[in-house]
């Protein structure tokens, strides 16, 4: 059994502004623990104490300054815990802070820069890593990705892919047994094999819970999303298995509600968010007095599933992610605060043993048959009659499977059976003697001798033809891989579906998108990685049939030396031939150059799977708001018909917040009787009134189009309730070059207001 108090670490988010100095402190004397100061301005401080600069003290395992990379924040706090996994005990890390501070970067990582992979693509690779150098056990993998939004658990790991609200996600429930064990009733643990599956599922379930946010929603805010690595490891023939939990945890903002400003249906779910956050709290705090004998777990879902990671028997961590600008600081305070309270919970974590009856069985059913056989042979009772021929066979088949079977600790059982025991060995002496017969055959007289000098060269061949034979597969497999790089995906799929139009708005919005260039760049990286693969893959394939060729050389040499010494009558030379050594050590240095080649390979394979998801999790994020703003324009357009020509192309899209505002404007131009544009050619202003025109976005009707002609609607409601992506692009020619019009009206507008405010 470990005991262990929670393990606190902090981490500064680089601010989004230039830095604020003299805001917090960090103290890492390599003697004392390490501890965080934020020092309150003056100006903020006053309103609390008379006229005083206040400053608040903080103590951390360790903490995290703002250029920390997601390298070190990997070594320092997620392997540790992987480790402890790896060896049989539950972990949990979670990222507590407000919404902003960096939980989703440092727990999943950022969506743009391979380096910028966070704690659980790593801690993947490194547990795949490590299984794959244990082979003294046997290991399964399993994942499963929760969300959990309004006390409501929806499982990530659907894989329909039909999901466009969080409802439509399976709904998970909470169990409880007998034992008080909590089950996840609907949650799916699938199965990985490879670290290249087990981020496939991440990435199903990151695209899933992007695909289910809505701007009502707001999910990445307001849930908590739980992704847990089960593993699961036992000895060959050990009845005994082992298992271990990994929760890796991205909670909710912690956010105060006054401080977000919400209002309605978002405060209810603040609220909710908030409740849950606070049930954890409560939790924590109940852990953390001595004598508290209830726990209150069972107040809210989260608590309920992390049971386990809290005060009972996990190693946890707590990662406390800050922003320390000037206006967060007291979220960041109460953030610290909470850590200092969790870094008084102790946990006890053991080691999960648990016995397979079936295995059991298996055992038990062996030691019976061995002991019938044993009882059999003492009483010397004997079968006379001849073994059937399909006994014969049967035999023959175990003999086989007997010789093929690598495990040392394998045996070929076949009861107490005399005349099955004889058979065997007369088989067995069969086969030998066959083998030799075979050998004999295959062999010249010189290269028998020189078997007999070295014995092992022909196993080191096999060996080496074997792992050559491997790698082939591999490259082959990585070559699949390589061609189905989605270097072009935009252009695939997607346009099938639209019209003209709706594809010319497409282009427009793509292009001027703020993550465009994001995505040309990991085109870019793609397509050099790509290059160096595919060089790689070819300087591979050179340094393997010169391995060939030295192996030849070098028999040949040898055939060669020994066939020198016959004929001269000699004994083979007790000195090594210098030629034979010098094609040695060329063979081994290609060897080795192979293998660094092959490891490079191997690691581009993972980071090039790493950006294709990347760019196709942009994908889904382009498509979803184009959609949102497709259907944002039709019903725009549905309210005000406005259908003016323009040539200008710019701006067709403005992701900041002051869109509703120029809506608003382009909304209020209209009751001046038309919209004005200026073309870009003449510099003459043209008026239009199309009001006779309607236009929807068929055939699906947005719910709220009616209401669209307020200026004051909030900008949530300004977009149709229902599932984004089931928005359909209309396909009516017509009806999308009205909408084209239309943006390009507005661009227009939006131009002529840039100019005059300028
Ligand atoms: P949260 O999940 O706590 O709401 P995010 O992880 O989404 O916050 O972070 C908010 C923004 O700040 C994101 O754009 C993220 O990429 C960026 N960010 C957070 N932490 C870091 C960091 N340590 N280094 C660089 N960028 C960061
Ligand atoms: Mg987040």
């Amino acid at each position: 059994m470990v005991k262990q108090t929670i393990q606190i670490f902090a981490r500064v988010k680089p601010p989004v502004r230039k830095h604020q100095q003299g805001i917090y402190s960090i103290d890492e004397d390599e003697k004392l623990i390490p501890s965080l100061e934020i020092i309150l301005p003056r100006d903020l401080a006053d309103g609390f104490v008379n006229n005083k600069r206040e400053s608040y003290k903080f103590k951390f395992q360790r903490i995290f300054d703002q250029d920390a990379n997601q390298e070190t924040v990997f070594e320092n706090i997620a392997k540790p815990v992987a480790g402890s996994v790896l060896a049989g005990y539950n972990g949990t890390i979670f990222a507590y802070g407000q919404t902003g501070s960096g939980k989703t970067f440092t727990i999943t990582g950022g969506a743009e820069r391979y380096s910028d992979r966070g704690i659980i693509p790593r801690t993947l690779s490194y547990i795949f890593e490590q299984l794959q150098k244990d082979s003294s056990k046997i290991y399964t993998t399993h994942i499963s990705y929760l969300e959990i939004y309004n006390e409501c658990g929806y499982d990530l790991l659907d894989p329909r892919h039909e999901a466009s609200s969080l409802e439509d996600l399976p709904k998970v429930t909470i169990l409880e047994d007998p034992d008080q064990n909590i089950h996840l009733k609907n949650l799916t643990l699938h199965q990985a094999t490879t670290e290249e599956e087990a981020l496939n599922l991440l990435f199903l379930g990151d695209t899933n819970r992007m695909i289910a946010e809505t701007p009502m929603n707001q999910a990445s805010t307001r849930s908590h999303c739980i992704f847990t690595i089960h593993l699961s490891s036992k000895e060959p023939g050990s009845a005994t298995v082992r298992h271990a939990k990994l929760h890796l945890v991205d909670l909710a903002g912690s956010e105060r509600v006054a401080k977000t400003g919400v209002g309605g249906h978002l405060l209810t779910e603040a609220k909710y968010i908030n409740l849950s956050l606070h049930y954890l709290e409560q939790v924590i705090i109940a852990l953390s007095e001595k004598h508290r004998s209830h726990i209150p777990y069972r107040n809210s879902m989260m608590t309920s599933v992390l049971r386990d990671s809290l005060g009972g028997n996990c190693m946890t961590t707590m990662i406390a992610t800050l922003s320390l600008e000037k206006r967060n600081l007291d979220e960041s305070i109460s953030t610290c605060r909470f850590a200092q309270r969790v870094a008084l919970i102790k946990n006890e974590a053991v080691l999960n043993e648990e016995i397979n009856p079936r295995l059991v069985i298996k055992r038990l059913q062996k030691e019976i048959q061995e002991l019938k056989d044993e009882l059999a042979m003492v009483t010397g009772e004997q079968r006379t009659e001849a073994l059937t021929e399909a006994e014969l066979l049967q035999l023959e088949k175990l003999i086989t499977s007997f010789l093929e079977d690598q495990d040392s600790d394998s045996r070929l059982e076949v009861g107490a059976d005399m005349r099955k025991v004889h058979h065997c060995f007369h088989h067995l002496k069969k086969l030998l003697n066959d083998k030799k017969i075979l050998e004999n055959n295959t062999v010249s007289s010189e290269s028998k001798d020189q078997d007999c000098q070295e014995p092992l060269k022909e196993e080191e061949y096999r060996k080496l033809r074997d792992i050559l034979k491997q790698r082939d597969n591999e490259i082959s497999i990585l070559s699949e891989v390589m061609k189905k790089l989605p270097l072009s995906w935009f252009e695939r799929g997607m346009r099938e579906e639209m019209s003209l139009g709706c594809q010319e708005a497409f282009e427009i919005f793509k292009r001027d998108h703020a993550d465009s260039v994001t995505i040309d760049d990991n085109k870019q990286i793609l397509k050099q990685r790509f290059s160096e693969a595919k060089a790689l893959g070819e300087s591979i394939n050179e340094a393997r049939s010169k391995i060939g060729h030295l192996k030849e050389e070098i028999t040949q040499r040898h055939i060669q030396q020994v066939a020198l010494g016959i004929s001269e009558n000699m004994a083979v030379p007790l000195m090594p031939d210098q030629q034979e050594e010098k094609l040695r050590s060329q063979l081994e240095e290609e060897k080795r150059r192979y293998k660094t080649m092959f490891t490079r390979l191997k690691a581009l394979k993972v980071e090039i799977e790493h950006l294709q998801l990347l760019m196709d999790k942009a994908k889904v994020k382009l498509q979803k708001e184009f959609e949102v703003w497709w259907a944002e324009e039709a019903t725009n357009l549905q309210v005000n018909s406005p259908a003016v020509n323009s040539l200008d192309h710019t701006k067709p899209f403005l992701q900041t917040s002051d869109s509703q505002h120029e809506r608003s404007q382009l909304l209020s131009n209209k009751s001046s009787g038309g919209w004005e544009v200026q073309d870009q050619g003449t510099g003459r202003f043209d008026v239009c009134d199309v009001n006779a025109r309607k236009i929807l976005p068929s055939p699906c009707p947005s719910p709220h189009s009616q209401k669209q002609s307020s200026t004051s609607t909030p900008l949530e409601d300004s977009i149709p309730k229902r599932p984004v992506s089931s928005i359909p692009l209309t396909g009516d020619s017509q009806t999308d070059s009205d909408i084209i019009a239309f943006i390009k009206a507005r661009q227009s507008i939006l131009q002529k207001q840039c100019l005059g405010s300028n």
